[in-house]
């Protein structure tokens, strides 16, 4: 099996991306911005979150698990991937308090064995899915990449391990890496082709606009005493396909110069408060979203933004939703097609996916 070559005859052949966790919200996002660009595309997902809907037909598409060696190196050896974007692990901040060993098995253990087979079958350049929980409680904001990492819950903790393998990894092969820092993702693709499709979301906007459609009976405002402006927590909200843009771009920025590491904030670098959030999604649904005041979650800090001045002077970068009102309009557009998706994706899902042999 080979990956399809999109470019058109003529323009040279650009090197096949591998990415993990492909079939999920982040993931899905990046496959359709490296498509569109016209990069061969090969996606490694296990499907435990993720969905076989939200990766297009022009992907190749393996089902298994990024821990599983073997089956790794032989899509990078098949495909002759150059390099790895990876985005397969668990993101949800309760569960991994619960259950902190799944996050160090899901999110750190199995990513070293995906950058072992990575270095082994020398692949030269990997992006990493990590996350602004890696500063846990900041001293001042906006927050920078020089701020101490010091996370307060096992998720941040299981991410900035996998920064630390990749640091040091770098260091020691011929492999440079990209860390991509995100800040509070939300929205969904412009041209309703993929979105944040996970059931018990607990995403603000992800929430807020299911109960602008009816789907929860209204949103739970957690804290409305903070240090800010109305006192509910503010948060750096960056548009879903605006953040997949920015892997491409440090994609290219790494093979542009292959000793060269990158460690990125991804943010706009402003903040807007729960109510705020509410109030645009009111205006954008044409509803009144019920809100029920409540004490704060257990380590939310006040406020969280981006210090963006390095990825807007590392790489070119130019946001193109970075307003409020469009992320919520997507990630509604997303909400209203999702079941539809859903019913349509049962069908379709088994016949969809390429057999892996493995005797
Ligand atoms: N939030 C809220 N109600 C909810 C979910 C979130 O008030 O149902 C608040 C949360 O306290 C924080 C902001 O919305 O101030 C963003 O939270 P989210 O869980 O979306 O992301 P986080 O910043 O925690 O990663």
């Amino acid at each position: 099996m080979h990956a399809i070559r999109s470019n058109p005859p003529g323009k040279p052949v650009k090197p096949t991306v591998l990415i993990t966790g492909g079939a999920g919200y982040i993931g899905s996002h990046v496959v359709l911005s490296l498509l569109d660009g016209g990069w061969p595309v090969v996606v490694l997902d296990n499907l435990c979150t993720g969905f076989r809907f939200a990766v297009p037909e022009t992907a190749v598409f393996y089902e298994g698990d990024i821990a599983d060696r073997e089956l790794v190196t032989s899509i990078i050896n098949d495909h002759d991937v150059d390099a790895i974007m990876h985005f397969a692990g668990s993101v949800v901040v309760p569960e991994s308090v619960a259950d902190p060993l799944k996050y160090y098995d899901n999110n750190t253990g199995k990513s070293r064995v995906l950058i072992t087979a990575a270095v082994q079958s020398g692949v030269r350049h990997f992006v990493f899915s990590s996350t602004a929980a890696a500063y846990g409680i900041p001293e001042s904001i906006p927050v920078s990449e020089a701020a101490p990492k010091r996370p307060i819950n096992p998720y941040g903790w299981s991410k900035i391990m996998t920064e630390q393998m990749l640091q040091d990894t770098a260091k020691a092969h011929e492999m440079n890496y990209g860390i991509l820092r995100y800040f509070n993702v939300a929205g969904a693709d412009p041209r309703g082709r993929t979105g944040q499709s996970t059931k018990g979301a607990t995403h603000l906007i992800k929430i807020a606009v299911e109960a602008a459609l009816g789907k929860r009976p209204g949103v739970a405002v957690f804290g409305t005493n903070f240090d800010t402006g109305d006192g509910t927590g503010v948060r750096d909200y960056i548009h879903v396909s605006d953040l997949a843009q920015a892997h491409l771009l440090t994609l290219e920025a790494m093979m542009a110069e292959p000793l060269r590491n990158l460690t990125l904030n991804c943010g706009y670098g402003r903040g807007y408060s729960v109510l705020d959030v509410l109030n645009a999604v009111d205006r954008v649904s044409g509803m009144k979203v019920d809100r029920q005041f409540e004490e704060p979650r257990p380590g939310d800090p006040a406020a969280l933004i981006a210090d963006n001045s390095r990825i807007l002077e590392t790489i070119p970068w130019m946001p193109e939703y970075a307003d409020l009102e469009v992320i919520v309009e997507h990630a509604l557009a997303w909400e209203r097609s999702l079941d539809a998706r859903r019913k349509e994706s049962n069908i379709t899902r088994d016949t969809a996916i390429h057999s892996i042999a493995k005797d």
